[in-house]
């Protein structure tokens, strides 16, 4: 919390100037603080006669022993009886950082009859896997995956602890994180490793998507962090790789929830699973009406893949969210990305720039999206997208 000592403070309101939130008022000559505060500390730092100070901020809490904070970690998520995709995307940038840390890299496996899928962790990266394979993990439950996860970090002490921004990440790492004490940057599209002090640089877009900020953690450890799926890319499986599987027995209070789950059912809109096509045909504003979506559903299917959308079609009810690419959509990295009578604001780029290949149909020659496409089609969409599914399908032979 921010805390003002009124025997300090003057009340010369510089304080109240610094504050990006509006959170800070001179009231009968001293600086009071409201709700709207974000402890981001620009207060304390312009203050000239150090009246402001935020308890419990980072200074405070400095780790003695940050050295003995050694290895990269990822979680990797086990879920429906198979390894989410994310997990070996994660062990890709993990192996990278391990490696510039020069430190192991482990895999942290929780669930129920996990087969191979130790064998397919250390194939793509990892080093090391700690494995809890037990039936009371065969449905995802919080309390239990933090529990476990914290133990096993508190025991072993990684410098880096990596998992995927999906539900079920989102859902328990902020808990993990609160449970051994350390800060976590959700969201991150860049980890890199500074090369003067080992730190992890965690890069995650910022106000609205208008910039990039980059976060560090300098004074604890574990230094943890969320990446959404599809930002960064698994290696390539290699067979001829070892490592060791470990088998980790946890303590029977460490298996009980407060939490019953009765049942998981899945939503049928979740079906809709833009991230796992090769080939997505997105259709924006210039559609001009909810029906143009025919068109762009024709197209995906003469080049067998799968509508997506931008926001705005989506804000104005053309088609249901789970469509939706971009910042706060999801994060899509197809072989082909077509983008249909779509802007390219900053907030769709971010979800969809890593694409290999993007074609931008728009009729406005300075539309941004051609900044980043590597074949531009000018012209009305509406005239552009019947000849190309007429060459597909003649291709083809239809
Ligand atoms: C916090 C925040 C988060 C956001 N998150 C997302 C997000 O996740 N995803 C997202 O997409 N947006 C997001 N946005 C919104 C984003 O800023 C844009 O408003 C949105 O992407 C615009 O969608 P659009 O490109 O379809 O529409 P527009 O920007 O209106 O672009 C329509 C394009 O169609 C072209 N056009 C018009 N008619 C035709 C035609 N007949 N033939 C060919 N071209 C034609 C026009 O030239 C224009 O370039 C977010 C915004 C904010 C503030």
């Amino acid at each position: 919390m921010l805390r003002i000592d009124d025997k300090l403070c003057i009340g010369c309101g510089i304080c109240e100037d610094a504050c990006p939130f509006g959170a800070i008022e001179v009231v009968d000559g001293i600086a009071v603080a409201g709700d709207t505060c974000t402890l981001c500390g620009a207060c304390v730092e312009v203050c000239e006669v150090e009246a402001l100070a935020i308890e419990g901020a980072a200074e405070n809490t400095i780790q003695q022993d940050l050295d003995s904070w050694k290895g990269v970690w990822v979680f990797c998520e086990f879920t429906g009886g198979k390894l989410a995709p994310v997990a070996t995307e994660l062990l890709g940038i993990g192996r990278t950082l391990a490696d510039d840390r020069k430190v192991p890299l482990t895999a942290i496996l929780l669930g129920h009859m996990t087969g191979d899928s130790g064998d397919l962790l250390i194939g793509h990266g990892a080093d090391r896997v700690f494995r809890v394979d037990n039936p009371a993990l065969e449905l995802f439950s919080d309390e239990i995956y933090e529990k476990i996860l914290s133990e096993l970090i508190v025991e072993h002490k990684p410098e880096v602890v990596l998992a995927g921004a999906t539900a079920i990440g989102r859902s328990f790492i902020p808990g993990v994180a609160t449970r051994v004490n350390a800060g976590l940057t959700a969201d991150c599209t860049r980890l890199q490793i500074r090369e003067e002090d080992g730190v992890l640089l965690q890069t995650r877009p910022a106000f609205g998507g208008n910039i990039m900020a980059t976060i560090i953690c300098p004074n604890t450890r574990p230094q943890m962090a969320t990446v959404r799926p599809k930002v960064m890319r698994a290696l390539e499986f290699d067979g001829s790789r070892r490592g060791e599987i470990i088998d980790i027995v946890p303590a029977p209070h460490h298996l009980t929830s407060r939490i019953e789950v009765l049942e998981s059912a899945s939503d049928k809109q979740a079906k809709v699973n833009i991230q796992e096509s090769d080939i997505l045909v997105s259709g924006g504003r210039g559609l001009e009406n909810e029906a143009g979506f025919e068109l762009i559903g024709r197209l995906a299917e003469a080049l067998g893949g799968k509508v997506s959308a931008s926001r705005a079609v989506v804000d104005a009810g053309w088609i249901p969210y789970p469509h939706q690419v971009g910042q706060t959509g999801k994060t899509v990295a197809p072989k082909l990305y077509v983008a249909c009578g779509i802007s390219g604001a900053i907030q769709h780029v971010a979800g969809m720039q890593s694409s290999e290949t993007i074609v931008a149909i728009n009729r406005d020659p300075d539309a941004p999206i051609f900044n980043i496409a590597d074949f531009g089609i000018v012209g009305d969409l509406y005239e552009i997208i019947p000849k190309l599914i007429d060459k597909l399908e003649e291709k083809r032979g239809i």
